[in-house]
This record gives structure tokens, C-alpha cells and sequence, in this order.
């Protein structure tokens, strides 16, 4: 397993170099001197497990620090080491929620190994609730809401960078029949090897989420309608050949493929789903592209 990411943070050299040495082994380990080398890090996309801070930094206190680190990635545990007069600081900051624990320094290694240990399963805990929350649970795809909000994010982007980004639509042909004849956990099974297999399918870059009974939705930044409708295909040719254990099942899918063209992502959805829609009417087991965009 990964080591989990720590950052301390000190104007004290010689402190950053003792850190490194002592826990490099068993986390991965980054420093900065001061707080506004940390928060550079940390804006550039980088979220640690932990962060242990001093409260008494050049160009910062370490609780305004602590705080502003909860507002950027705020599921970040934050730990902050104090001198014997910040006592009543660090009090008032453990009880206002902003640090998880405070150590008084100098403080030996293997307690703040424990704190640092604590606070990593404190915040694994954090992201598995976080994770189960957006979660299908039979499919293990992106949930409804989740798969929602991953395009609203990407629309806001596109919209702001002039990426492309495509959407797809895919609901499987007939699925009722599947329930109908080879019952309903038969069916819950077809499910769960479909999203695998969309997930083998897609992009690393890609999302997939369910987005009802047995429709699904597809996110694909940085993919155009053309891109986007050969990995449909790809996908609608992997489904169509898939040989299934039980006699005589047969499956296939239609989809709706869209790219982004400055719309509200309601109104993309819209666009898409009526696309899958002709899909279905055209007589199923294919994709349909916006026609401006496929000529
Ligand atoms: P079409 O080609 O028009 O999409 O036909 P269809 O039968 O796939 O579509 P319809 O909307 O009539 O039925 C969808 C079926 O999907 C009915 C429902 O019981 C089934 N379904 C939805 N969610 C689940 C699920 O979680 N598990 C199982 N086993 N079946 C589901
Ligand atoms: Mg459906
Ligand atoms: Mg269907």
C-alpha cells in the first residue's frame, strides 16, 4: 500500500531535516519552511493525510494556517506543535475544530508518531465514508448524484477553457426481458459485469457512473464527439459479443454520444438522452451522434 502523504511545516531548518530522517521510512514525507511554501503546495493540487505545523511561524501563526489548510482541503488532519505559552491557543483551536491534536515541544519522536498515526486513520476513515457516499453500490460506478456533479464540474471547466468534453448516454436494450426470464438477481449479476466491463473500456481520464435501473452515464473530458463515438462503438461491439453463462443470453446497448457546446449540463443531459432515445427508435444496439457534429 502507498505510504500516506505528511507534510510538516517549520521555519526551523534543522526541524524539517529531523522529520525527514525520522518518518521518511514510513510515510511519504514533504516539508516546507513557512506557510506560504505549504499553501503553494497544497493549492497545486496536492492533498496530504497530515499536516504538522508550528504554531509560531515567520509569515503566519500556526492556527490561521491550520484554518486556512481546513478550507483547501479541509479533510486533511491537521496537527499542530506548541510551545509551553500557546497552551491556551492550541486549547481554544482543538475545541473550535480547527486541529485534530496539539503536542508540546520539543516532543519526542514516537509521540508524535502515534498522533501522526492517529490522524492517518482518522483521515482514511474520512474518505471511505466519502467514498461509499458516492458510491452505486451494486456496480461500484459513481452514484446518480455523484456522476451529476462530476459533469457540472466539467462543464464549468469546458465552458471556462475551451476543452472539449463528451457526454454518453448508454441504456442497455431489453433489459426488462433479462429480469423476466432469467429472474432478478440474474440481472443485478448483468449489471455488475457491464460496469466492469465499461470500466475496461474507458479512459483512466474518463467517469462513469450509474445513472438509473440500467442506463449509464459516461463523462469524457478532453474527448471530442468523433473520439468519443469510437469508444461507443468500441464499447457497443464488446457488449454485443459478450458470452454470457446462462442459455440463450444475448445483450446489447444503445447510446446517446454529445459533445459540449455551451450549454447548462441539464440541458446536456437533455440533449444526450434524446439522442439515445432516436437510438432506441432507429431499431437499438447503436449509437447516435449530434448530426452537426457527425458530418
Ligand atoms: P429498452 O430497450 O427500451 O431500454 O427496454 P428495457 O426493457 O431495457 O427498458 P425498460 O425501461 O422498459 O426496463 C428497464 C428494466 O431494467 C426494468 C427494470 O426492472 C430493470 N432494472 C432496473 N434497475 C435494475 C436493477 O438494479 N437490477 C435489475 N435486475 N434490473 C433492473
Ligand atoms: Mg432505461
Ligand atoms: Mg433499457
Amino acid at each position: 500500500m502507498a505510504k500516506s502523504k505528511i507534510l510538516f511545516v517549520d521555519d526551523d531548518i534543522k526541524a524539517l531535516k529531523r522529520f525527514n530522517h525520522t518518518f521518511r521510512a514510513e510515510f511519504d514525507v514533504d516539508t516546507a519552511v513557512n506557510a506560504e511554501q505549504a499553501l503553494t503546495k497544497i493549492y497545486s493540487d496536492c492533498e496530504y493525510a497530515v499536516v504538522v505545523a508550528d504554531m509560531r511561524m515567520e509569515d503566519m501563526n500556526g492556527v490561521e494556517f491550520l484554518h486556512k489548510i481546513k478550507r483547501i482541503t479541509p479533510d486533511t488532519i491537521r496537527i499542530m506543535l506548541t510551545g509551553y505559552a500557546d497552551f491556551q491557543t492550541a486549547i481554544e483551536a482543538v475545541n473550535k475544530g480547527n486541529i485534530f491534536r496539539f503536542l508540546e515541544k520539543p516532543c519526542l519522536n514516537k509521540d508524535l508518531r502515534a498522533v501522526i498515526k492517529e490522524g492517518i486513520e482518522a483521515y482514511k476513515q474520512i474518505k471511505q465514508v466519502e467514498e461509499k457516499a458516492h458510491t452505486d453500490s451494486l456496480t461500484g460506478l459513481y452514484n446518480h448524484n455523484s456522476i451529476i456533479e462530476i459533469l457540472e464540474k466539467y462543464v464549468t471547466q469546458a465552458a471556462a477553457a475551451k476543452q472539449p468534453l463528451s457526454l454518453a448516454m448508454i441504456d442497455l436494450d431489453h433489459f426488462k426481458k433479462v429480469n423476466d426470464t432469467y429472474g432478478h438477481q440474474t440481472g443485478d449479476n448483468v449489471l455488475v459485469t457491464i460496469a466492469q466491463v465499461i470500466k475496461e473500456e474507458i479512459r483512466e481520464t474518463d467517469n462513469a457512473g450509474r445513472y438509473g435501473g440500467e442506463e449509464f452515464l459516461l463523462v469524457m473530458p478532453e474527448t471530442d464527439s468523433v473520439q468519443a463515438f469510437i469508444a461507443l462503438e468500441r464499447l457497443r461491439k464488446r457488449i454485443e459479443s459478450q458470452k454470457w453463462e446462462q442459455q440463450g443470453l444475448k445483450l446489447t446497448m444503445s447510446a446517446g454520444v454529445k459533445q459540449y457546446m455551451d450549454e447548462t449540463a441539464v440541458c446536456f443531459i437533455k440533449k444526450t438522452d434524446d439522442l439515445l432515445y432516436l437510438a432506441k427508435k432507429k431499431g437499438r444496439n447503436r449509437i447516435e451522434i449530434f448530426e452537426a457534429q457527425a458530418e
